[in-house]
């Protein structure tokens, strides 16, 4: 009998922003298999003798290849136990959580899904700037930003000409191309946009610009850090209240 793998949403980086669920299979997970985490906190909350596997970034090195991430966390379901295969965030946005639970599907593992509190909603949210509003955003797109430079970029940049609220992942070493694109597609150079660096974190810092500044103004911004275009961005000055990020 093999284990079962959780495959479970650690949420932006505030801890209290974990689910209950993550939280109670974190507590009694015999392996955690993580990535580079918002928080690493979240591993204290493990049991005594839970052994932690690394799979993320090292120094100089790429992440594991997503084949061995997959086969990892195969083997570790093999040893039976409660493996947590924890990610930032929710593991269906831009987690490759659905590869994961494919692999395990295939070879007869048991699994669930613990959906996680995307940053793509709490970031924002942290730094006063709502996804949607009335009267100003009635939709809003979670965008990578990853492929923004590749010639043959999937991303269907004609469909960005509406006002309604784009947020970007993946996209800090891109920010100049998205801008520059938006731009081209017929965004005014002056249409706001933010940069929230660390999100619903003690060092969250937020730099708010326009599509033409906004490069220059988040150039020194560590990761991770999404970006957020669209009028929604405005409404930090009334809605501003975590923390004490700088409006540039
Ligand atoms: N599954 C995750 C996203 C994974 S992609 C989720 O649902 O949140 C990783 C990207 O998420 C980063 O490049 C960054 O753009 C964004 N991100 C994750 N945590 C963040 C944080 N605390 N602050 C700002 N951006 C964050």
């Amino acid at each position: 009998m093999s284990g079962k793998v959780y495959l479970t949403g650690a949420g932006p980086g505030d801890v209290e922003l974990l689910t209950l669920k993550a939280a109670r299979v974190i507590e009694e997970a015999d392996v955690i298999i993580y990535d580079r985490l918002a928080n690493p906190k979240i591993l204290e909350m493990a049991k005594d003798g839970c052994r932690f596997v690394y799979v993320g970034k090292e120094d100089g090195r790429h992440t594991l290849p997503q084949e061995e991430i997959n086969e990892t966390i195969y083997q570790e379901a093999l040893k039976s136990g409660i493996v947590c295969r924890l990610k930032g965030g929710d593991p269906f946005v831009f987690g490759r959580g659905g590869e994961e639970g494919a692999y395990l599907k295939e070879r007869g593992v048991a699994f669930e899904i613990i959906p996680g509190i995307t940053s793509a909603i709490s970031v924002p949210a942290y730094a006063g700037i709502p996804v949607t509003h009335r009267g100003v955003a009635v939709s809003f797109r979670v965008v990578t930003g990853h492929e923004a430079k590749k010639s043959a970029s999937q991303i269907p940049w004609e469909n960005f000409k509406t006002d309604d609220t784009i947020i970007f992942l993946m996209g800090l070493h891109n920010l100049g191309n998205i801008a520059k694109k938006l731009i081209e597609i017929g965004k005014s150079p002056d249409f706001p946009v933010a940069v929230i660096s660390k999100g619903t974190t003690p060092q969250q810092r937020v730099v708010v610009g326009k599509l033409n500044d906004i490069e220059e103004k988040a150039k020194n911004l560590p990761t991770p850090a999404l970006i957020v275009v669209g009028k929604v961005v405005e409404l930090r000055e009334q809605l501003a209240w975590f923390g004490s990020d700088e409006t540039v």
